[in-house]
């Protein structure tokens, strides 16, 4: 149990700060240290995240369950677990999960803590949007999921705002992270998690969850996933399905998952419910993205979870007179993972994603 606790946390150093003002009657911190907060209770929080242009700031609600279990002398402490949501704000299906797990956890009887930060990029949430919309330049958009780990001193507010998540809320509580997205507006997604497999401890608590479909990947640059991974923190990103609305079927298998973890950290007691392996999770290590060629509407052949061989048609588009202008084929052996539900479709938008193994090339 010790090699999962963060190598980066200093316990101490991380002091929680009330800044002194409440909202709605709930304390806002600039800083969490759950160290320092009793044990056997969940307590409430906005974190003061970045300032709006008029001064007023983001507050990001946070709730933190603090175990009052201690462990045994022989045993290591049982870790801070963080469940994180709402970095894409039109996907709400992972703070309905993350609600859903906090909401069944009862602090006097367990071990260790669970961290949940329950809708990072706040402007892009009221508008259920994507992505953060600044004001600099006209209204810039910022994809939050490529900002990772922040800059306190970034060249703009959602860049600030990871900043400020990650060292005075994150870095120095937390021991593993699960992050929950769902597919962007106008597509849709398999129950579906991204995971660095290489790492042991990243592939054991993806083994943990029941999804459909696993993309073995070394990660994406500015994720909260890969930076938290190169920061040696194992973290998962687990997409739970279609945006814009609550998927109950994949939200309840994202929080059955979540709860394994939990329970394989000894947070909590009881038996493992479904895993990977109960539920025939398929695995594979790549992506195929089949872009449109061409303007029109779109006619999907296939769909979640079809296998599909290569050669295969997955789609056809048709023109305004409902010519067909552009037929798409797989060119891999794999299982759909995400199709576009929007029926218009630009040059260059993806019509669909197959996941595949590349498997080792022939020598
Ligand atoms: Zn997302």
């Amino acid at each position: 149990m010790t090699t999962l606790i963060n190598p980066r946390a200093i316990p101490g150093l991380a002091k929680t700060v009330y800044t002194g003002d409440t909202l709605q009657g709930v304390p806002v911190i600039s800083h969490l240290g759950v160290g320092d907060l009793a044990a056997g209770q969940v307590h409430r929080f906005f974190f003061q995240g970045v300032q709006m242009g008029t001064g007023q700031h983001w507050y990001v609600p946070v709730l933190v369950a603090k175990g009052a279990v201690k462990a045994a002398a022989s045993e290591a402490s049982a870790p801070c677990v963080g469940l994180v949501a709402g970095i894409h704000g039109d996907e709400v299906s992972g703070i309905d999960a993350v609600q859903r797990v906090m909401a069944q956890l009862a602090p006097q009887a367990m071990a260790g803590s669970v961290v949940a930060v329950l809708g990072v990029s706040r402007p892009a949430l009221e508008y259920t949007r994507s992505h953060w919309l600044t004001a600099q330049g006209g209204g810039s958009l910022v994809d939050m999921n490529r900002v990772w780990p922040g800059d306190e001193t970034g060249a703009n507010a959602a860049t600030r705002h990871a900043g400020l998540l990650w060292n005075r809320l994150l870095i120095n509580n937390i021991d593993i992270v699960l992050d929950y997205h769902t597919v962007t507006t106008g597509s849709d997604f398999t129950l579906f998690l991204f995971a660095d497999l290489r790492q042991i401890l990243v592939r054991q608590l993806a083994e943990l969850f029941p999804v459909e479909q696993i993309q073995n990947d070394p990660g994406l640059e500015g994720t909260l996933e890969t930076a938290l991974v190169k920061a040696g923190i194992p973290a998962l990103t687990l997409e739970v399905g279609g945006p814009r609305r609550f998927d109950a079927g994949k939200i309840a298998l994202a929080v059955e998952g979540s709860l394994n973890v939990l329970k394989h950290c000894g947070i909590l007691d009881g038996p493992l419910g479904r895993t990977a392996a109960e539920a025939g999770t398929v695995v594979g290590d790549a992506l195929e993205t089949i872009r449109a060629t061409a303007g029109g509407f779109l006619e999907l052949l296939v769909d979640l979870r079809d296998r599909v061989t290569p050669g295969q048609p997955v789609a056809l588009q048709r023109n305004a007179f409902g010519d067909v202008v552009a037929e798409y084929r797989s060119s891999v052996s794999g299982e759909v993972a995400v199709v576009a539900r929007d029926a218009l479709c630009e040059p260059g938008s993806r019509v669909m994603q197959i996941l595949y193994s590349q498997g080792v090339a022939p020598n």
